[in-house]
């Protein structure tokens, strides 16, 4: 036998679901409102309309770069140091002489498909040769199109 209480039970619940979900909605559009008087409260980056101006987090790390300086020139001295701590050998250091016979950088291969960003490289540098760069916008349809000569190729990164 059914009780009268358990007929109205399904009824009371929807009616109890309906408020529950208007409150919810007023809570939500109590928060918009709150950030639409005061836009200086919200952090959220209008992306990609703030390009020209947007600036990553100091600890942001994008890929990896090379420094050169206004002559073109790095302070990589092929020691091959980063090369041993790079844990997946993302890191190719290709030596060559120059033409006193001493130990130069010839190629500095970096396979950012590869790369994990761990910075264990940058860490491991002795010279501060290398640094993690900031830009993020690095899809390509080409994998071939991630690795990259960063000593002859300053700046192609960035
Ligand atoms: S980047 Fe630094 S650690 Fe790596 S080969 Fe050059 S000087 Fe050595
Ligand atoms: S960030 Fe890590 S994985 Fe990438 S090149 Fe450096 S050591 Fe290798």
């Amino acid at each position: 036998m059914i009780k009268q209480n358990d007929q109205h039970r399904p009824c009371c619940a929807y009616l109890s679901k309906c408020i529950n979900g208007f409150i919810s909605l007023l809570k939500g559009m109590a928060v918009t409102f709150g950030y639409f008087i005061s836009p200086k409260k919200i952090v959220t980056q209008q992306y990609p309309e703030n390009r020209e101006t947007l600036q990553m987090m100091e600890r942001f790390r994008g890929h990896l770069l090379m420094p050169h300086d206004d002559k073109g020139d790095h302070s990589c001295t092929a020691c091959g140091i980063c090369e041993k701590a790079c844990p997946n050998g993302t890191i190719s250091v290709l030596t060559t002489k120059d033409i006193s016979g001493r130990k130069v950088l010839g190629q500095y291969i970096y396979r950012f498909s590869q790369c994990t960003l761990c910075n264990l490289c940058v860490e491991s540098c002795p010279f501060g040769a290398i640094v993690m760069g900031k830009n993020f916008e690095l899809a390509v349809y080409d994998r071939e199109k991630l690795t990259f000569i960063l000593n002859t190729s300053p700046g192609e990164l960035e």
